[in-house]
């Protein structure tokens, strides 16, 4: 299903991270003042192929100098991430290649049982533009009668895709199978580990400041200093804060509570010639 589109929606993605994800918000956030979408289907992988096609259309043309950036940023950023572009994903679900992406290690991979329940996806038509279209690509389901969407139009569905997914997921990691997928990635620190020396390499989890999606990016908690702080990797520190929720990683914690470390009470003393600093008034 996702195999030659795969590589435009690759490159879209690491794009995504810096100018393009402002650019296809913007136009998403526009779209989402208007009225819903028409009802009609014409969201197909196929047509998308045939855009993907290099050089044939303007806009393609157009991207491009904000691709060459991108992949210049790219040299200088966090080992850890992999290198996507090479992914050969015929054999993968969106949800796996979504996940896989660069920027997107936060995010573990909702069941695909949870997301058919129409009951866990209350109230999140109202929220995201081209709803049908964006579920049918996160379920990997081919719709027919394609010819119907613009360039933009695709992209927009790539982009209510993404939106789509980071609202299922905040609702799924407060379940106990979400939460159990998020403790595997802790266990392998997935979301990092606290900057804060005394903290120790503390593992951190990740939080939202807001539950209103496009109110911040997602910053990570530690929970024995119990602060928060930005993600090492700029493309993480990209990802709306929603897409985890104010409450995940505290119930988390209440959860599993004999992960909850000692709080540190240690603190950093400021010294001019090895005394220390008297406070002014
Ligand atoms: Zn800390």
């Amino acid at each position: 299903m996702y195999n030659k589109d795969r590589g435009y929606v690759v490159s879209k993605g690491e794009v995504a991270s810096s100018l393009d994800r402002k650019r296809i918000n913007e136009a998403l956030d526009k779209h989402l003042e208007k009225s819903s979408p028409s009802t009609s289907r014409g969201f197909n992988g196929k047509d998308k192929d045939r855009l993907v096609v290099p050089s044939t259309s303007s806009g393609k043309q157009a991207q491009d100098p904000r691709k060459n950036k991108a992949s210049e940023e790219e040299s200088d950023t966090d080992s850890e991430e992999s290198d996507v572009s090479g992914y050969d994903g015929e054999d993968t679900s969106w949800i796996s290649w979504f996940c896989n992406l660069r920027g997107n290690e936060f995010f573990c991979e909702v069941d695909d049982e949870y997301i058919q329940d129409d009951f866990n996806l209350c109230g999140l038509s109202n929220q995201v533009p081209y709803y049908d279209y964006a579920l049918d690509l996160i379920l990997d389901i081919e719709s027919s009668h394609g010819d119907m969407f613009t360039e933009e139009q695709n992209e927009l569905v790539e982009s209510a895709a993404e939106m789509l997914y980071g609202l299922i997921h905040v609702r799924y990691i407060l379940t106990s199978k979400g939460m159990a997928a998020m403790l595997e990635k802790f266990k392998n620190y997935d979301f990092g580990r606290c900057p804060r020396v005394y903290c120790c390499g503390q593992p951190c989890l990740p939080v939202g400041q807001s539950d209103i999606p496009r109110s911040s990016t997602v910053k990570i908690y530690c929970p024995k200093c119990d602060d928060i702080y930005y993600p090492r990797s700029k493309y993480q520190g990209n990802i709306d804060g929603a897409y985890f929720g104010t409450t995940f990683p505290h119930l988390f914690l209440m959860t599993y509570s004999h992960l909850k470390p000692q709080k540190q009470s240690q603190r950093y003393i400021p010294r001019v010639f090895g005394f220390k600093i008297h406070k002014s008034t």
